[in-house]
């Protein structure tokens, strides 16, 4: 007898949808899976089995033949033992004739026959429904994260028994847990005691906040140098405060690539722009992604569509900070596992902090020898520098300063900005000016006419060449979308320009 269930794997953050064929015969009691199974997905014999006699149901003592579709995608983790397992039912008459048509299966089984949740429900589910499965049957602590998808129908599945008399009709199918219902969308509500701040918390600085809304509206690349105690890190952190955000499409993106890794979603989309913040021990493979086993998406991924904050910029390994370039440049990550290489997306803005040496005092009272300075200086390569639109020094703040404006504030006039790149790139494939091909520069990012004298002498006089100089139109164009100007002035030039400084 033969069975097939629609279920799907996960390739990066990407969903795949799978056939699993069962096929029961006469001969020695064997179970063998084919179809590029990885170790886990081989090793849920033994899971399935227990499930199933756990369950009450009969394990057939023949030969069992698991084979997963289509032949050349590897199937990793243990998401596929639901669909197995009812493959096995199905192919042993132990399940009524075409009660599985048109629906997938997706979830892990316990050693008692509970149904537990599995990584990147969205992902997998939002695969399924594109490949036109009209139901899903999910674990129930993945049915809410399921429901996001929309267009599909959702069941929730507890125990694989219970699952089975669902099938029949001798039972209700049983509700789920409804999602958290999102207090009038306050983003606050997900994140941790240390996310809850305001740009009012940092005082003085005008210029560095200055940097930072404009950062925020062009989503530029931006990096603070400057010694301890200045209040950079204070201001670099309260980026995610003023941030445009996410559409609903990026929102389910979001949502998904964070599902797949492995984040918890409490059944609605995530609702802000990521803010990431790995440590700068961390791990190249933690920082880019891969590692050993099934290749996981690493921070930059998961700060897709929002911000990348790497404090102590020149502590991070060398290895780490040159693993950026690539995907700064292509806002993806290519990495290489056999049979296939994998592509994780990687949009993310680098907001980064530094030391203007190893000691950080800087020009006044630097205790570092010359060879030290030297090599800082060196980690801190000139191509990833080159990468920063946004290069600010940050002094010390003036304690006279009064209390600065509150991130609300700040952050309607970026969605003002944002809301005009938007329109004026509708038919381009980038929404913000830090993306405007240098290609299509001097048509997008158009000067006054008075204008021109200052970008020529600006070019001689610091000697740029058409990337810097394209990076510095760029800026000067967002500091025109703050302003609500049709073109860019001489005064925007000039401001991008300072904006743009030689640090560290
Ligand atoms: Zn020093």
């Amino acid at each position: 007898m033969l069975a097939a269930v629609r279920s799907a794997t996960l390739i990066g953050v990407d969903g795949q949808p799978v056939t699993v064929e069962v096929h029961v015969s006469s001969g020695l009691p064997a179970y063998q899976v084919v179809g590029l199974p990885d170790a886990a997905v081989r090793e849920s014999r033994e899971r399935v089995r227990a499930a199933v006699l756990s369950s009450g149901l009969e394990w057939p003592q023949r030969r069992i033949t698991v084979n997963l579709a289509p032949g050349g995608v590897r199937k990793s983790g243990s998401g596929l033992e639901l669909a197995v397992a009812l493959g096995v039912l199905g192919a042993n008459d132990a399940l009524p004739a075409g009660v599985l048509d048109g629906v997938a299966v997706l979830g892990e089984l316990g050693l008692d026959g509970s149904v537990r949740p599995v990584p990147g429900t969205l992902a997998l589910v939002d695969a399924l429904a594109r490949a036109g499965v009209g139901a899903v049957v999910v674990p129930a602590a993945n049915a809410s994260e399921a429901e996001l998808v929309g267009g599909v129908r959702v069941r929730a599945a507890r125990t694989l028994g219970e699952l089975r008399a669902c099938l029949k009709g001798e039972e209700p199918w049983p509700d789920w847990d409804p999602p958290a219902v999102d207090p009038g969308g306050d983003p606050d509500a997900a994140l941790g005691d240390d996310e809850l701040v305001d740009l009012a918390d940092v005082r003085g600085l005008p210029f560095a906040r200055h940097a930072l809304e404009v950062a925020a509206a062009g989503g530029h690349h931006l990096l603070f140098c400057g010694p301890p105690g200045t209040g950079k890190t204070m201001l670099a952190r309260r980026l995610g405060t003023i941030l445009p955000p996410l559409s609903p499409a990026e929102a389910l993106e979001v949502t998904r690539i964070h599902s797949a890794a492995g984040e918890p979603v409490r059944g609605r989309l995530v609702g802000h722009r990521p803010f990431r913040a790995p440590h700068h021990t961390a791990s190249t493979a933690a920082l880019v992604g891969g590692g050993s086993g099934r290749a996981r998406p690493g921070e930059i991924t998961l700060a897709h569509r929002g911000v990348l904050f790497l404090d102590e910029l020149g502590e991070f390994a060398p290895s780490s900070l040159d693993a950026l370039r690539q995907p700064l440049e292509e806002r993806a990550v290519r990495i290489s596992r056999q049979p296939v290489s994998l592509t994780f997306p990687a949009a993310f803005q680098l907001v980064a902090c530094s030391n203007p040496c190893p000691c950080g005092a800087g020009a006044q009272g630097c205790r570092c020898s010359d060879a030290q300075r030297e090599r800082y200086r060196r980690r801190l390569s000139a191509p990833l520098l080159d990468r920063f639109d946004l290069r600010v020094r940050v002094d010390a703040p003036d304690a006279a300063d009064v209390r600065g404006e509150c991130s609300a504030d700040v952050a309607l006039r970026v969605a003002a900005a944002f809301g005009r790149q938007r329109a004026r790139y509708a038919d381009w494939p980038w929404s913000q000016n830090a993306h405007v091909a240098p290609g299509a520069a001097t048509r997008l990012l158009s000067l006054e006419r008075d204008a021109d004298d200052a970008w020529r002498f600006l070019i001689a006089e610091r000697s740029l060449t058409g990337r810097g100089a394209t990076r510095i139109r760029r800026v000067a164009r967002t500091l025109a979308d703050l302003d609500d100007a049709a073109a860019i002035t001489a005064d925007h030039l000039e401001l991008a320009s300072s904006m743009r400084g030689d640090v560290p």
